[in-house]
């Protein structure tokens, strides 16, 4: 412990002089125009308090840490109900040799494969993929916090719109005062991941542990505890599923990769009867939030409302804390529409 701490000092001591010390605030940060200046690092006193508490800040996490006593006890204690299946492809998502080799009965439910979202495995849930509302997006975004997000996030703000955001905890760790904006903002906050793996080739540990530790860091950054998470590249399984589960954690997929499939699958008609589609977008830089307003134009065009996937289910209470809420769907008063349409002409889009 003594050790982490004194190589950590050497690790900060020279960035300190460099880092920002303009923001201490989610205000401060969400006011920052300029992508540059809000993606200049800055300390954290909650975040650099609680490092030793956390794996590697970007770094897939294989292993609960030795000292995390809660972790331990958690993970021992739904270990024994975790299904048999093994690990396959590799953490950065190549999963070619086991997609040869996967015996083609899927008893697994691997979404990989099959896109297989009714588990084998008694007493899993179905992963949710659409909402039950007619002409409605489940409205999502992937991999955020970003440091420069203010543009989309003031942009959704002027819109009256809000969306679920599937964080990553290291992301979060990175960048608190964003991660806090979202809250402030009342976007819904769902778990991805720690480092962004490919899931089902984690061992068990390190499964649980990239879900245990982006918890945890979402609480401590925000103060909410998620309960909905989406894998990333939707790379799950009944043993994923299983290992999520025990940790309050329901399993979010999405309609269709392709916004033009969502959106000609509207005109066609395909959600004027109780369904909708849950979205996923391109994960959040500088280029996808561009290109995020103008699906936004296209989305507002084709459905009559756009909700976090929450607000569709009618999920009053998105956290394991109970002094936050959303709004049901009827008390939503969100109409799908494009305000201050001049401000963003056609003729800028990316596409
Ligand atoms: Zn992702």
């Amino acid at each position: 412990m003594r050790h982490g701490t004194f190589a950590l000092l050497l690790l900060l001591s020279p960035v300190a002089s460099v880092l920002a010390d303009n923001r201490t605030t989610e205000a401060e940060e969400a006011a920052i125009n300029d992508p540059t200046a809000e993606c200049v690092p800055y300390s954290y006193a909650r975040v650099s308090d609680a490092l030793t508490s956390f794996p590697a800040i970007g770094k897939n996490v294989t292993a609960l840490l030795p000292n995390d006593a809660a972790g331990h006890a958690k993970f021992q204690s739904i270990s024994p109900g975790i299904p048999n299946i093994a690990p396959r492809g590799t953490l950065g998502g190549d999963f070619l040799a086991a997609l040869e080799a996967y015996n083609l009965t899927d008893t697994a439910c691997w979404w990989i494969l099959a896109r297989c979202i009714n588990p084998v495995v008694p007493g899993l849930s179905v992963d949710l993929w659409r909402v039950p509302e007619s002409r409605t997006v489940g409205y999502a975004f992937e991999d955020g916090p970003s440091c420069s997000h203010n543009r989309l996030y003031n942009f959704l703000a002027e819109q009256g719109q809000t969306a679920t955001m599937f964080f990553v905890g290291s992301n979060v760790m990175k960048f608190p005062l964003e991660a806090q904006r979202a809250v402030v903002d009342g976007h819904e906050i769902c778990a991805h991941t720690w480092s962004n793996p490919a899931m089902t080739a984690a061992t068990n540990e390190g499964a649980f542990a990239e879900l245990w530790y982006t918890i945890q860091a979402i609480k401590l950054v925000t103060g909410v505890t998620p309960t909905c998470w989406r894998p990333p590249l939707g790379d799950v399984d009944d043993r994923i599923r299983y290992i999520s589960s025990q940790l309050g954690l329901t399993t979010i997929m999405w309609y269709d990769e392709s916004l033009n499939m969502v959106v000609n699958d509207a005109v066609q008609g395909y959600f004027d009867s109780n369904v909708g589609p849950i979205l996923r977008t391109q994960p959040l830089n500088n280029v996808t939030m561009q290109t995020a307003i103008y699906d936004y134009r296209k989305l507002t065009a084709a459905f009559d409302h756009i909700v976090p996937i929450g607000v569709a289910l009618n999920k009053t209470q998105p956290y394991a804390e109970t002094n936050y809420t959303l709004p049901n769907f009827a008390a939503c008063a969100c109409p799908a529409s494009f305000l201050h349409y001049s401000q963003y002409p056609l003729s800028s889009s990316p596409r």
